[in-house]
């Protein structure tokens, strides 16, 4: 067991002023694999001073020094990456051999493409008699979810590093062991004291303390819609800077030309990857009436193949949901998709056969959901496809746009300008095309309440900058 019982202030291993432990349990096992401690306003306040005074010297650095100590760091992580996939599979539940992909792989890919982009950023600009520098804009807190923890973490410190800004990190206390991995390379590499601290704890305790602190300039938050809504309302007090990357409810659109087969097979593997607890997951497959039956079959056919198992099984696509509460979220909405009249086509409520322990859920299709149903509505953060027929491509436009979110969707069709037509009426910040591959450079975000920020390339470094004009 893996106990991080202290927290990383001014570049220090420190002590919280706080004494409860936070448990973290192998969704797999149901075993206690970690413990953390569950950090206090006084420890933020600490933690808050030390990147203040840190400040003035890193934000003054060349790009040439920072991206010095972005490489070693990013050395230590691609040394490190075996340990981290290893580590996430335990805290979260995903099949390592996904794992080590995604969850060690992308935050490794991440943190070069900022190194990079250092070599050829320009941090200011004229515009006629103006000069425009671009500031970075100071203290940032980053708040992180749980799914693709270190991803999400290294996302905001990546680009805060390269701006010049200095942040006290609060991982999710759901999966916060590899944020403390990540904490111990930084200070390996020897980075300046207080320009990363990092403090464990619960949302509603160093979260808000971070969200409300009058000398934090940015909060850069990444979860559920609810908790963005509140850290919002806390930071307007002192005028902060709010990022939100927020939840989602994704629709795939399957026009009457796609290439039936292989737009199911992307879509439910969209769906189901990470045991559906993506934010951008294509949740809601689309398809025109006339191909229902067709459409559904497939998805069944194909949805059936993702037994879930072990993650460190090797044959294992899908592995359990990260808590017991969040697999009681999703089989509470698996029922009520049932109660108010969607098809269920495969799976159900009850816990898949032969797993006596972890928490796993069935992954499950429904069929004939229409709009008005909370499983179209709510995100559900689990294996659950919502098959929706719809008349014409006007119709499947309406369906799609008709969420409170919008951050991501995909378009089928074998004419790719009838798929870029209907995409570029999606209210929503990313769509895929025919499978388009997830771009880590371009950005990534929510239109309505999905957010409001974008992060990756240099549209997430912008998100760290102020800017300020000189006249001559
Ligand atoms: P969550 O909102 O419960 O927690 C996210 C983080 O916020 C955690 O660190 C948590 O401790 C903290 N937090 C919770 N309440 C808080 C409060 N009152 N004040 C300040 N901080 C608070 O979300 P989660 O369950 O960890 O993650 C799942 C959610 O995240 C889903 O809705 C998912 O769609 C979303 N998500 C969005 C993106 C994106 O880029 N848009 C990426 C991943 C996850």
């Amino acid at each position: 067991m893996l106990k991080q019982n202290r927290i990383y202030i001014n570049g220090k291993w420190q002590d919280s002023s706080g004494t409860e432990r936070i448990q973290v349990i192998n969704p797999a096992t149901e075993a206690v694999v970690g413990e953390v401690t569950a950090g206090t306003a006084e420890d933020i306040d600490l933690a808050v001073a030390a990147a203040r005074a840190a400040l003035p010297s890193w934000s003054t650095t060349s790009p040439e020094v920072r991206a010095g100590y972005m490489r070693q760091i990013h050395q230590e992580l691609v040394a490190r990456a075996p340990e981290l996939a290893e580590l996430i599979t335990n805290e979260l539940g995903m099949p390592f051999k996904l794992s080590q992909r995604i969850q060690a792989g992308l935050p490794a890919f991440v943190l070069n493409s900022y190194v990079e982009l250092l070599e050829t950023f320009e941090f200011s600009e004229k515009i006629g008699h103006s000069l425009v520098i671009k500031d970075p804009i100071g203290v940032v807190a980053a708040i992180t979810p749980w799914n693709y923890p270190l991803h999400q973490l290294m996302i905001k410190v990546a680009a805060a590093l390269a701006a010049g800004c200095t942040l006290v990190a609060k991982p999710s206390e759901i999966t916060p062991l590899n944020a403390f991995v990540l904490a111990d390379i930084i200070d390996s590499c020897g980075l300046p004291p207080g320009v990363f601290n990092l403090v464990s704890g619960y949302g509603p305790v160093v979260g808000e303390a971070l969200a409300i602190h009058p000398d934090v300039d940015m909060v850069s938050f990444t979860g559920s819609t609810r908790a963005g809504k509140r850290v919002s309302v806390l930071a307007a007090e002192s005028v902060k800077r709010v990022a939100l990357e927020l939840g989602g409810k994704s629709a795939a659109i399957l026009l009457d030309d796609a290439p039936l087969e292989t737009a199911i097979k992307a879509t439910v593997n969209n769906c189901f990857i990470n045991s559906g607890q993506t934010c951008s997951a294509h949740t809601r497959m689309l398809v025109p009436e006339e191909l229902y039956d067709e459409a559904s079959q497939l998805a069944v056919q194909i949805a059936a193949k993702f037994a879930p198992g072990s993650p460190h099984d090797i044959k294992t696509r899908i592995g359990p949901l990260v808590s017991a509460q969040q697999r009681d979220r999703v089989v509470e909405y698996i029922r009520t998709g049932i109660n108010e009249g969607a098809e269920l086509l495969l799976g159900g409520e009850e816990s898949p056969e032969g797993l006596p322990l972890g928490f796993y859920v069935q992954p499950t299709v429904f069929g004939k959901v229409s709009s008005d149903m909370t499983i179209a509505r709510e995100e559900i953060f689990g294996p659950v496809l919502c098959i929706m027929p719809y008349r014409d491509e006007e119709d499947a436009i309406r369906i799609a746009n008709d969420s409170i979110y919008g951050l991501a969707g995909g378009v089928w069709s074998e004419n790719s300008d009838r798929a870029e037509r209907v995409a570029r009426r999606l209210q929503t910040g990313q769509v895929d095309i025919n499978g388009g591959r997830f771009n880590l450079l371009a950005p990534f975000g929510g239109y309505k309440q999905s957010g409001n920020g974008r992060e990756l390339g240099t549209y997430g470094l912008e998100e760290f900058l102020q800017v300020k004009s000189l006249q001559y």
